[in-house]
């Protein structure tokens, strides 16, 4: 646990909120200023700060429980799909420093995430940088 974490406060037990699922590595619970109605948070109770941060079984963990989670959700609230969200790091928009992911659900219409800003990629940048990922891959 980390000390200045409210994350980890809740997980703890010190600080409410509202529990939708919990097992021995998991918690999830309904975030406090939804996007959408229904719009739920999925954590580790251990305290990771990012994707990096995760462990594989732990992560693999927290993405087998999307699935029914965001089922339950999606339904509960009568929508017709829903964003699976993880900010990861603070300029991803990553404001609490434990791992998270978001369920929002979603509605035709709903106005929310109306920003995509594709771009293309200049003729060669694209060969140049699947190399310089690809060589960053552990082996
Ligand atoms: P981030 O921007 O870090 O991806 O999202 C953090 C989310 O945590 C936000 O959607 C925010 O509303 C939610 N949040 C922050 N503090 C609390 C809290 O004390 N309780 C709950 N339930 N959600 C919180
Ligand atoms: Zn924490």
């Amino acid at each position: 646990m980390s000390q200045d974490c409210i994350f980890c406060m809740i997980v703890a037990g010190k600080l409410p909120c509202g529990t939708i699922y919990e097992d021995d590595d998991l918690l999830s619970f309904l975030d406090i200023g939804p996007i959408s109605e229904g719009h739920a948070l999925v954590v580790p109770k251990r305290h990771v700060e990012t994707l990096s941060d995760c462990p594989a079984d732990l992560m693999g963990r927290l993405a087998g429980v999307l699935g029914p989670l965001s089922r339950a959700v999606v339904q509960a609230v009568g929508a017709e799909g829903c964003n699976i969200l993880l900010n990861n790091g603070r300029c991803a928009g990553q404001l609490v420093g434990h791992l998270h992911v978001h369920i929002i659900p979603r509605h035709p219409g709903d106005g929310v995430f109306t920003e995509w800003p594709a771009q293309s990629y200049p003729p060669g940048r694209m060969e140049t940088l699947l190399a310089e990922i690809r060589s960053r891959l552990p082996r």
